[in-house]
């Protein structure tokens, strides 16, 4: 490790700063990649216009003079010659630069061209003229205390030292590829020579971080398989059937398999360690409470978290219909649980008299002991961290772990990116279920609206109204909670009982409102995207979504799956001035499958892809999505590579590549 303090310029203050962007050494100095590049580049006179952008290089000819207009205005006038041509400039309030702009210096101005006068109107003076082609800018996210251009300067003196990087390409694919040689690499990303060499540069940094990211996740496969501690389960597939028989409903195709799946890998000695992918309303919470009872036959305990407090109390009154008949143990823990019922709970966990818990993210923190945990099921939103099942495992726990989620991953990406996790797919609905019909209305089409809320009314229906806030300003145009409760109140509050829910909320009232819908108690429910993950009312058959456009597409596909969850025909009804083009995608397709696809089109990588691991796998410079090709290219390699280690056993030249792959085990 070499200290920051060698470097030019860096005293303790400027440490301190640095560390804040988590550069602590040189090596994170050098492996502080510039998010974007100004390109500078030479304008080409002839082809502009009255009042273009101009970039110009020349030599000062004679003396600047400098005119004093006012105070606070100050203009400075001199002469560049750029070989074809003679150009006045013209800079204001900087005659500070007045010594420095002699005859004879070579300078690059920036600013807007004058094409009658032949003049420029100078915004930026830089020394020095550009290189042939273009001078390449790399800016880097700094902060507060920081600039762009000293981070540049701090860069250019640690590369100018002697410097070690670690090239973890083996040499078999750097010739494959004919890639660039990594120091070189990190040179020209930080004061690179020329386009094609940064491309170049780019691609040796992208191409080793997508290897090793695939060899990591495979790593992580293969400790997992590994691992003695894992559960194996002698499961009496009896008392099993027995218990699906006896559920409310037949389970569709889809679902048999996805228990299946849970079923095996619950039996054989490894972790299980699965994603349980299906749309809104697919029905993934009876496939959990399946593989629990699986649990629970076996003598173990199980943790479901969920990613609300809503959603855990929801999920509590499910579980609770469907153990009725069994001796299955249960307790809900949330923030509202008072601390007796707290003390309680932690003690059935530790002595293993409760079979169940379910709560929000605190079931696998600190205070909670658990005398036999054999499951862990979170259900949305909350992937595991890349080594947080070891956080288990260092209490003595291995348990095997379901992942639910509504946010589906095209496969191929999935297989490429989770490696290390199995995939069921819920890709059906239940029969009977009809698509929810969305319409897109303007805000001054209100009235509509309140017609065919009435039609629901009116066959007892409940409905949803979702709005982006709680309350707004007065002269705010946007509707809040607040507003629309009054709305609401105006239009139905004869006719029907009309409830609100909220962030803000007391956990208790909250539960109240939330049970009181469900009953149809309320019937109309006005709230913010609280109730966007899990909540079930399936005789819900309407939402109405104000200020539409300011959701984004994954957020409006999961609240309308909040109808549509029976065989009662729902309606979703998108409310905004004018429709973006994800409203009208919404109007045109229910399938979770394309509208995620469309969405990571748009916005990239997004959470979908798990940003969390592709950040904690080393992923600085390469995307996952737009580096897919590379990605692919990257697996087909590393599959190579480790048959080749399997075959060649040791080889110095891989070491570094091993130690690597170690360091993970150190993450959390
Ligand atoms: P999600 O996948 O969104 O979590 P849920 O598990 O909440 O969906 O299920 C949605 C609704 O469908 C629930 O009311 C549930 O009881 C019902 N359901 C689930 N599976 C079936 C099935 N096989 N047949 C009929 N209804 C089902
Ligand atoms: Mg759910």
């Amino acid at each position: 490790m070499i200290e920051l303090e060698t470097i030019d310029g860096i005293g303790p203050k400027t440490k301190e700063l640095l560390n804040k962007i988590k550069i602590y050494d040189r090596s994170d100095l050098l492996n502080y990649y510039p998010y974007r590049y100004d390109i500078i580049k030479r304008s080409d006179i002839s082809n502009l216009n009255d009042g273009d952008k101009i970039i110009i290089d020349g030599i000062i000819e004679g003396q600047p003079t400098v005119i004093f207009i006012n105070k606070s205005l100050k203009k400075m006038i001199f002469r560049i010659n750029n070989r074809t041509n003679i150009l006045n400039v013209t800079i204001y309030n900087r005659n500070y630069l007045y010594q420095d702009l002699k005859s004879g210096k070579e300078v690059t101005i920036i600013g807007k061209y004058n094409k009658l006068k032949n003049a420029v109107i100078a915004s930026d003076i830089r020394f020095g003229m550009l290189p042939p082609g273009a001078k390449i800018e790399p800016i880097y996210y700094v902060t507060e205390g920081l600039t762009v251009k000293q981070i540049s300067k701090f860069i250019s003196s640690a590369l100018e030292e002697d410097y070690q990087v670690e090239d973890l390409v083996p040499r078999f694919l750097v010739e494959k590829y004919n890639l660039m040689d990594k120091k070189t690499a990190i040179k020209n990303i930080h004061v690179p020579e020329d386009i094609l060499l940064l491309k170049k540069a780019r691609q040796r940094i992208k191409y080793e971080e997508l290897f090793m990211y695939v060899l990591k996740v495979n790593y992580l496969k293969q400790k997992m398989s590994d691992d003695s501690t894992a559960i194996e389960r002698n499961l009496d597939k009896d008392k099993l059937d027995k218990f699906i028989k006896g559920l409310p409903f037949e389970l569709t195709l889809d679902q048999d398999k996805a228990v299946n799946d849970i079923i095996n890998d619950l039996s054989i000695k490894k972790r299980m360690n699965r994603l349980l992918e299906g749309d809104v309303g697919s029905g993934k919470t009876i496939v959990a409470l399946i593989a629990i009872y699986a649990n629970y036959l076996s003598k173990y305990q199980s943790a479901l978290m969920a990613p609300t407090e809503i959603l855990a109390n929801q999920h509590y009154e499910d579980a609770k219909k469907i153990f009725a008949k069994y001796k299955l143990n249960m307790a809900l823990l949330t923030s509202s649980t008072s601390n007796k019922d707290k003390k309680e709970i932690y003690k059935g966990l530790e002595d293993g008299s409760i079979d169940l818990v379910i709560g929000t993210q605190s079931l696998i923190q600190d205070a909670v002991k658990y005398k036999k945990l054999g499951l862990v099921i979170t259900d949305e939103q909350h992937r595991f961290g890349v080594n947080q099942r070891d956080t288990l495992k260092s209490k003595g726990l291995s348990p095997d772990v379901l992942t639910m989620t509504a946010t589906p991953i095209p496969r191929t990406y999935a297989l490429t990116i989770y490696g290390d996790t199995a995939i069921s797919e819920i890709k059906s609905k239940p029969s009977g279920r009809k698509e929810v019909i969305t319409v897109f209305k303007k805000n001054k089409e209100i009235t509509s609206v309140l017609e065919m809320m009435k039609q629901e009314l009116d066959l007892n229906h409940q409905i949803y109204v979702v709005a982006p806030m709680i309350e707004t300003d007065d002269n705010d145009d946007k509707e809040s909670v607040k507003d629309l409760e009054e709305k609401m109140n105006k239009a139905f509050g004869k006719i029907s009982k009309i409830g609100i829910i909220h962030g803000k909320l007391d956990p208790k009232e909250k539960d109240k409102v939330m049970r009181n819908f469900e009953n149809n108690k309320i019937n109309i429910l006005i709230s913010t995207t609280v109730i966007e993950v899990g909540v079930n009312v399936p005789t819900a058959s309407m939402i109405v979504i104000f200020n539409a456009n300011m959701f984004g597409l994954s957020t409006l596909h999961q609240l309308r799956g909040r109808v549509g969850r029976s065989d009662i025909q729902s309606y979703c009804i998108l409310v905004a001035e004018n429709p973006e083009e994800k409203l009208r995608l919404m109007e045109k397709t229910n399938n979770g499958f394309e509208i995620s696809e469309y969405d990571f089109q748009t916005r990239g990588e997004g959470d979908l892809f798990g940003t969390r691991q592709s950040g904690e796998l080393g992923l600085k410079m390469a995307n996952i999505k737009k580096d897919f090709k590379m990605l692919l290219k990257a697996k087909e390699d590393a599959d190579l590579f480790i048959n080749m280690l399997l075959t060649f056993e040791t080889n110095p030249e891989f070491e570094p590549i091993l130690n690597e792959l170690k360091k993970i085990d150190n993450l959390d």
